[in-house]
């Protein structure tokens, strides 16, 4: 099934198929932190829609190159290490382990490529020069080489690719020197950053002076030397649209003279609890305040895939709960099927009729609710025709494994029960059944007690008695 999926570009839901001569393969980038602070679960949505994409080619049976950069070397990262006087590489480094570590939590697959900016300052340096070999970026005044939107537009270029921005009243050679910058402030933007003293220690040589390179920059450079100089699929969240993206592809089609991507895809943003994200309103969440509350990276997975990644998604505690609730559903019919299944062979072909409504959907520009409505009517089906008596051991077989082709995608699925229950705890139910051998009912009752006080419940189940979620 052909996989649709809106393009920013040409603000239309397009057939996607890669330009490469393997039809299978997919470049994929994906604007990765700026490594300067947690990211926040507004970023995350844009994360977790990555690899919702990633695991959707995966999924349709695409050989996907996933790159993802690093950006460690910014405006806002030079900020911090002067205010907590520390190196580049300390500070960043902290943010950059942390951040793997919160990807990791919420079950996204790792990039193929996570190119760093500092390490990719030679290409960088090699590319600002064939944009002004081509004379579409000049050394000004102050020693830093900005990107001419007049040149490029004289090339018969198209600046405002993404969105519609009202370059018919750019002022010629107006330059704005931050990385980051609103609609109104079109410019020409800094590529090449000449050193100035707030700069400390954060500098390389080029031929045009000491400096730094510009935010944007550095993703044309690292996405066009791992994937080539025109690419699949470029991915990031919307807020980046402008001037980010659109200085992405200024950059690298006024290098190249080619396209530089063939389909762009932008997730929304994140209110929470019905607002903007504020730390002075009290709902600004990284995924560790969240983790800190007592939710799993897993329900906070599932919950920012619940909404359609080009709508705006209001991000709730009580959503949350929720997820845990939806999420013990389907644990639940898991579970049953596991014991039932124990180890038989599969009976049947694995492509239900539930997993084809589900690829459908996904299909379909990625429409997750209806992707979701396959799975719980499964789970509802399931749990009538497991109450009834009615699964055989090779037909539960077979709904597991696709379960397991579905989940591929998800990635919520429980891991097997025995990993996910503590050892302290087996210890204690062995402690209980040991108990109750015993004829002491007074220390199996204590167990079993303090068992439900640390959220789990003894079920006995015919091989004897589990652990389960109170
Ligand atoms: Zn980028």
């Amino acid at each position: 099934m052909a996989l649709k999926l809106f393009n920013t570009l040409t603000r239309s839901v397009q057939e996607f198929a890669p330009a490469g001569p393997d039809p299978k393969k997919v470049g994929m980038y994906c604007c990765g932190p700026t490594v300067y602070d947690f990211a926040h679960i507004g970023n995350w949505r844009t994360f977790v829609f990555a690899d919702l994409v990633r695991r959707t080619l995966e999924f349709s049976g695409y050989d996907v190159k996933h790159v993802m950069n690093v950006t460690d070397v910014e405006d806002k990262i030079i900020k911090r290490i002067q205010e907590q006087q520390t190196t580049l590489r300390e500070f960043t480094g902290r943010f950059e382990t942390a951040f793997f570590d919160d990807l990791q939590a919420l079950n996204c697959r790792r990039p193929h490529v996570t190119p760093h900016a500092t390490e990719h300052i030679p290409e960088i340096i090699a590319l600002i020069a064939k944009l002004t070999a081509r004379g579409v970026a000049y050394q000004a005044g102050d020693g830093s080489v900005y990107f001419s939107i007049e040149k490029y537009r004289g090339c018969g270029c198209v600046y405002g690719q993404l969105q519609k921005l009202k370059v018919d009243e750019l002022r010629v050679g107006e330059r704005v020197a931050a990385d980051e910058y609103d609609k109104e402030a079109v410019a020409d933007f800094a590529l090449w950053k000449a050193r100035v003293p707030a700069d400390g220690n954060v500098f390389w040589p080029s031929p045009w002076g000491e400096g730094r390179p510009g935010w944007h920059i550095e993703c044309s450079a690292m996405s066009m030397k791992a994937l080539g100089e025109t690419f699949d699929l470029h991915l990031g969240g919307e807020d980046l649209k402008f001037p980010h993206h659109e200085d992405e592809i200024a950059q690298s089609e006024g290098a190249t003279g080619r396209p530089f991507v063939r389909h762009w895809l932008h997730g929304a943003h994140l209110l929470v609890e019905g607002k903007k994200m504020s730390k002075s309103l009290g709902n600004f969440f990284t995924l560790r305040d969240l983790q800190a509350k007592g939710f799993t990276g897993r329900e906070v997975r599932y919950l920012l895939l619940t909404a359609h990644y080009r709508e705006t998604f209001n991000f709730t505690l009580d959503g949350l709960r929720s997820a845990q609730a939806a999420l013990a559903r389907i644990d639940e019919c898991v579970g049953k099927l596991r014991e039932l299944a124990a180890g038989a062979p599969a009976a049947g072909e694995t492509e239900a009729p539930w997993l084809a409504a589900f690829a459908a959907a996904l299909a379909d520009d990625l429409n997750i609710s209806a992707a979701w409505a396959a799975v719980f009517n499964w789970v509802s089906e399931m749990n009538k025709r497991l109450a009834a008596g009615s699964v055989t051991a090779a037909e539960a077989a077979a709904a597991l494994a696709a379960w397991t082709r579905a989940d591929s995608v998800l990635a919520v699925g429980a891991k097997v029960e025995a990993a996910e229950i503590p050892a302290e705890l087996t210890a204690l139910l062995a402690a209980r059944q040991a108990a109750r051998q015993a004829r002491d009912f007074k220390r199996s009752d204590a167990l079993r007690d303090e068992l439900k006080a640390k959220g789990w419940v003894i079920e006995d189940t015919p091989k004897g008695p589990k652990l389960k979620k109170a």
